[in-house]
């Protein structure tokens, strides 16, 4: 092990949350060894501002809460405490033990493999010794000590941080193998962070990218939004595709299209990821409801095509029936949260309106809290469709909208 003493990193406590701090503190004033680790310590090596902290400790989930008001024990795979303050929620996870000592070591009872290597059950509580072993790459494991500020480095991390190299720690196939979503982690890392991903941690992902399909989709929802809404959307699409994780992330791409609403649904995510990310850098709020109303907007339209050939409907029962067939089956799909699919239905139903620009109805169009994620799509389908109306279109809205 590495102990990398205060006076020879440069993490000040001035930078971690003050939340953090007062846990830390609380969990080694009652006896309990306390670590920030992951991002936090990541991010603050390498100059960055974290996202949110991390702490790790040898409490028990229950001790944990007992220790803790603000405390919401969470997961099924592993249990770990939120603690939930005003401005943040800070991550506990209790110590894990080492992955080879899960099948032999009847303490560790609560691990459970399935057939391929993906570990299911995950409740196994270890040292800190262990713990570093169960994480996934050597810059995430890093552990900054409130006892006397010094960074414990067991697996090579600051060496990687400085050379700028995304390492999985381990054998690259078993890891993967235990939690599929550790290739889109280092992607994501590897794009966000301006990292060479090492050779050894390359090499399988190409041949293992079908595992994600295990994964479920609420989970995958979330990464979805970390990988394609924190400012390098278009980028990780890029290394994702390179990568082969594209198909199995979002299976629906290319499934069942026309080969023009193919075309068009490949270049439109191009341009909404661009957007996105020209949004994020200008500090404005980005919505996932964005991505997804954008990104399911070629299928929608082949499916009211379908309809209409098939089944001499009139447009708008068309129309109806395709809205909620897509968003049913892509929520299910995709795991995307009803609060989400409700805003997307509404940008949807935007589009019909911006198209028609009835007169007595503008006010209240411009008004609608959707209007300008519904005008953001309209303006990528003008782009992508080239269609002279639509651009008629978009000129009448942007004079509109600056009236109001
Ligand atoms: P950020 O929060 O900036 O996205 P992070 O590295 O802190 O990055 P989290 O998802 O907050 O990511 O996870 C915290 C830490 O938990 C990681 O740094 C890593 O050590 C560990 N971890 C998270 N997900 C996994 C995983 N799938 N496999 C192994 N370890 C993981
Ligand atoms: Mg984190």
């Amino acid at each position: 092990m590495n102990h990398i003493i205060k006076k020879n990193h440069n993490i000040s406590q001035k930078k971690i949350s003050k939340n953090s701090i007062k846990v830390l503190y609380r969990l080694n004033k009652s006896g309990y060894e306390a670590y920030l680790v992951g991002g936090g310590v990541r991010d603050l090596l390498l100059g960055k501002k974290p996202k949110d902290f991390d702490i790790a400790t040898n409490a028990k989930p229950n001790e944990i809460r007992k220790l803790f008001k603000n405390c919401r024990l969470i997961g099924r795979r592993f249990i770990i405490a939120h603690l939930i303050f005003k401005s943040e929620i800070i991550e506990v996870s209790t110590f894990r033990a080492k992955n080879n000592n899960i099948e032999n070591n009847k303490l560790y009872f609560n691990s459970k493999k399935i057939n391929n290597g993906m570990l299911l059950f995950d409740n196994t509580f270890g040292k800190i010794e262990e713990d570093v072993y169960r994480r996934d790459l050597t810059i995430n494991a890093l552990y900054y000590s409130i006892k006397d500020f010094g960074i414990r480095d067991y697996v090579g991390g600051i060496k990687d941080i400085k050379l700028k190299i995304i390492r999985l720690i381990g054998d690259a196939e078993t890891r993967y193998r235990e939690d599929p979503v550790r290739m889109l982690r280092v992607i994501r890392f590897s794009v966000r962070l301006h990292m060479h991903i090492d050779k050894k941690t390359a090499e399988p992902i190409i041949k293992l990218s079908n595992l994600l399909k295990n994964i479920p989709p609420a989970r995958l929802f979330n990464e979805s939004i970390k990988l394609f809404c924190f400012g390098y959307g278009y980028l990780t699409y890029i290394r994702l595709r390179k990568y082969s994780l594209i198909y199995p992330l979002l299976p629906f791409l290319f499934h069942t299209l026309s080969k023009k609403n193919k075309i068009f649904l490949k270049n439109i995510i191009i341009k909404c990821l661009k957007k996105i990310d020209s949004i994020i850098n200008r500090k404005l709020i980005c919505y996932p409801s964005f991505l997804f109303a954008t990104l399911l907007w070629y299928p929608l339209i082949e499916k009211i095509q379908i309809l209409l050939n098939t089944k001499k409907l009139k447009y708008s029962k068309a129309y109806s029936i395709s809205v909620n067939y897509i968003l049913k089956k892509y929520s299910i799909l995709l795991g995307i949260p009803k609060n989400i699919i409700l805003i997307i239905k509404k940008i949807w139903n935007l589009q019909k309106d911006i198209e028609m620009k009835k007169k007595y109805e503008i006010k209240k169009i411009i008004q609608n809290n959707n209007f300008f994620q519904a005008l953001e799509l309209t303006t990528l389908r003008s782009k992508i469709e080239n269609k002279i109306e639509l651009k008629k279109i978009l000129f009448f809205w942007n004079k509109k909208k600056t009236f109001f």
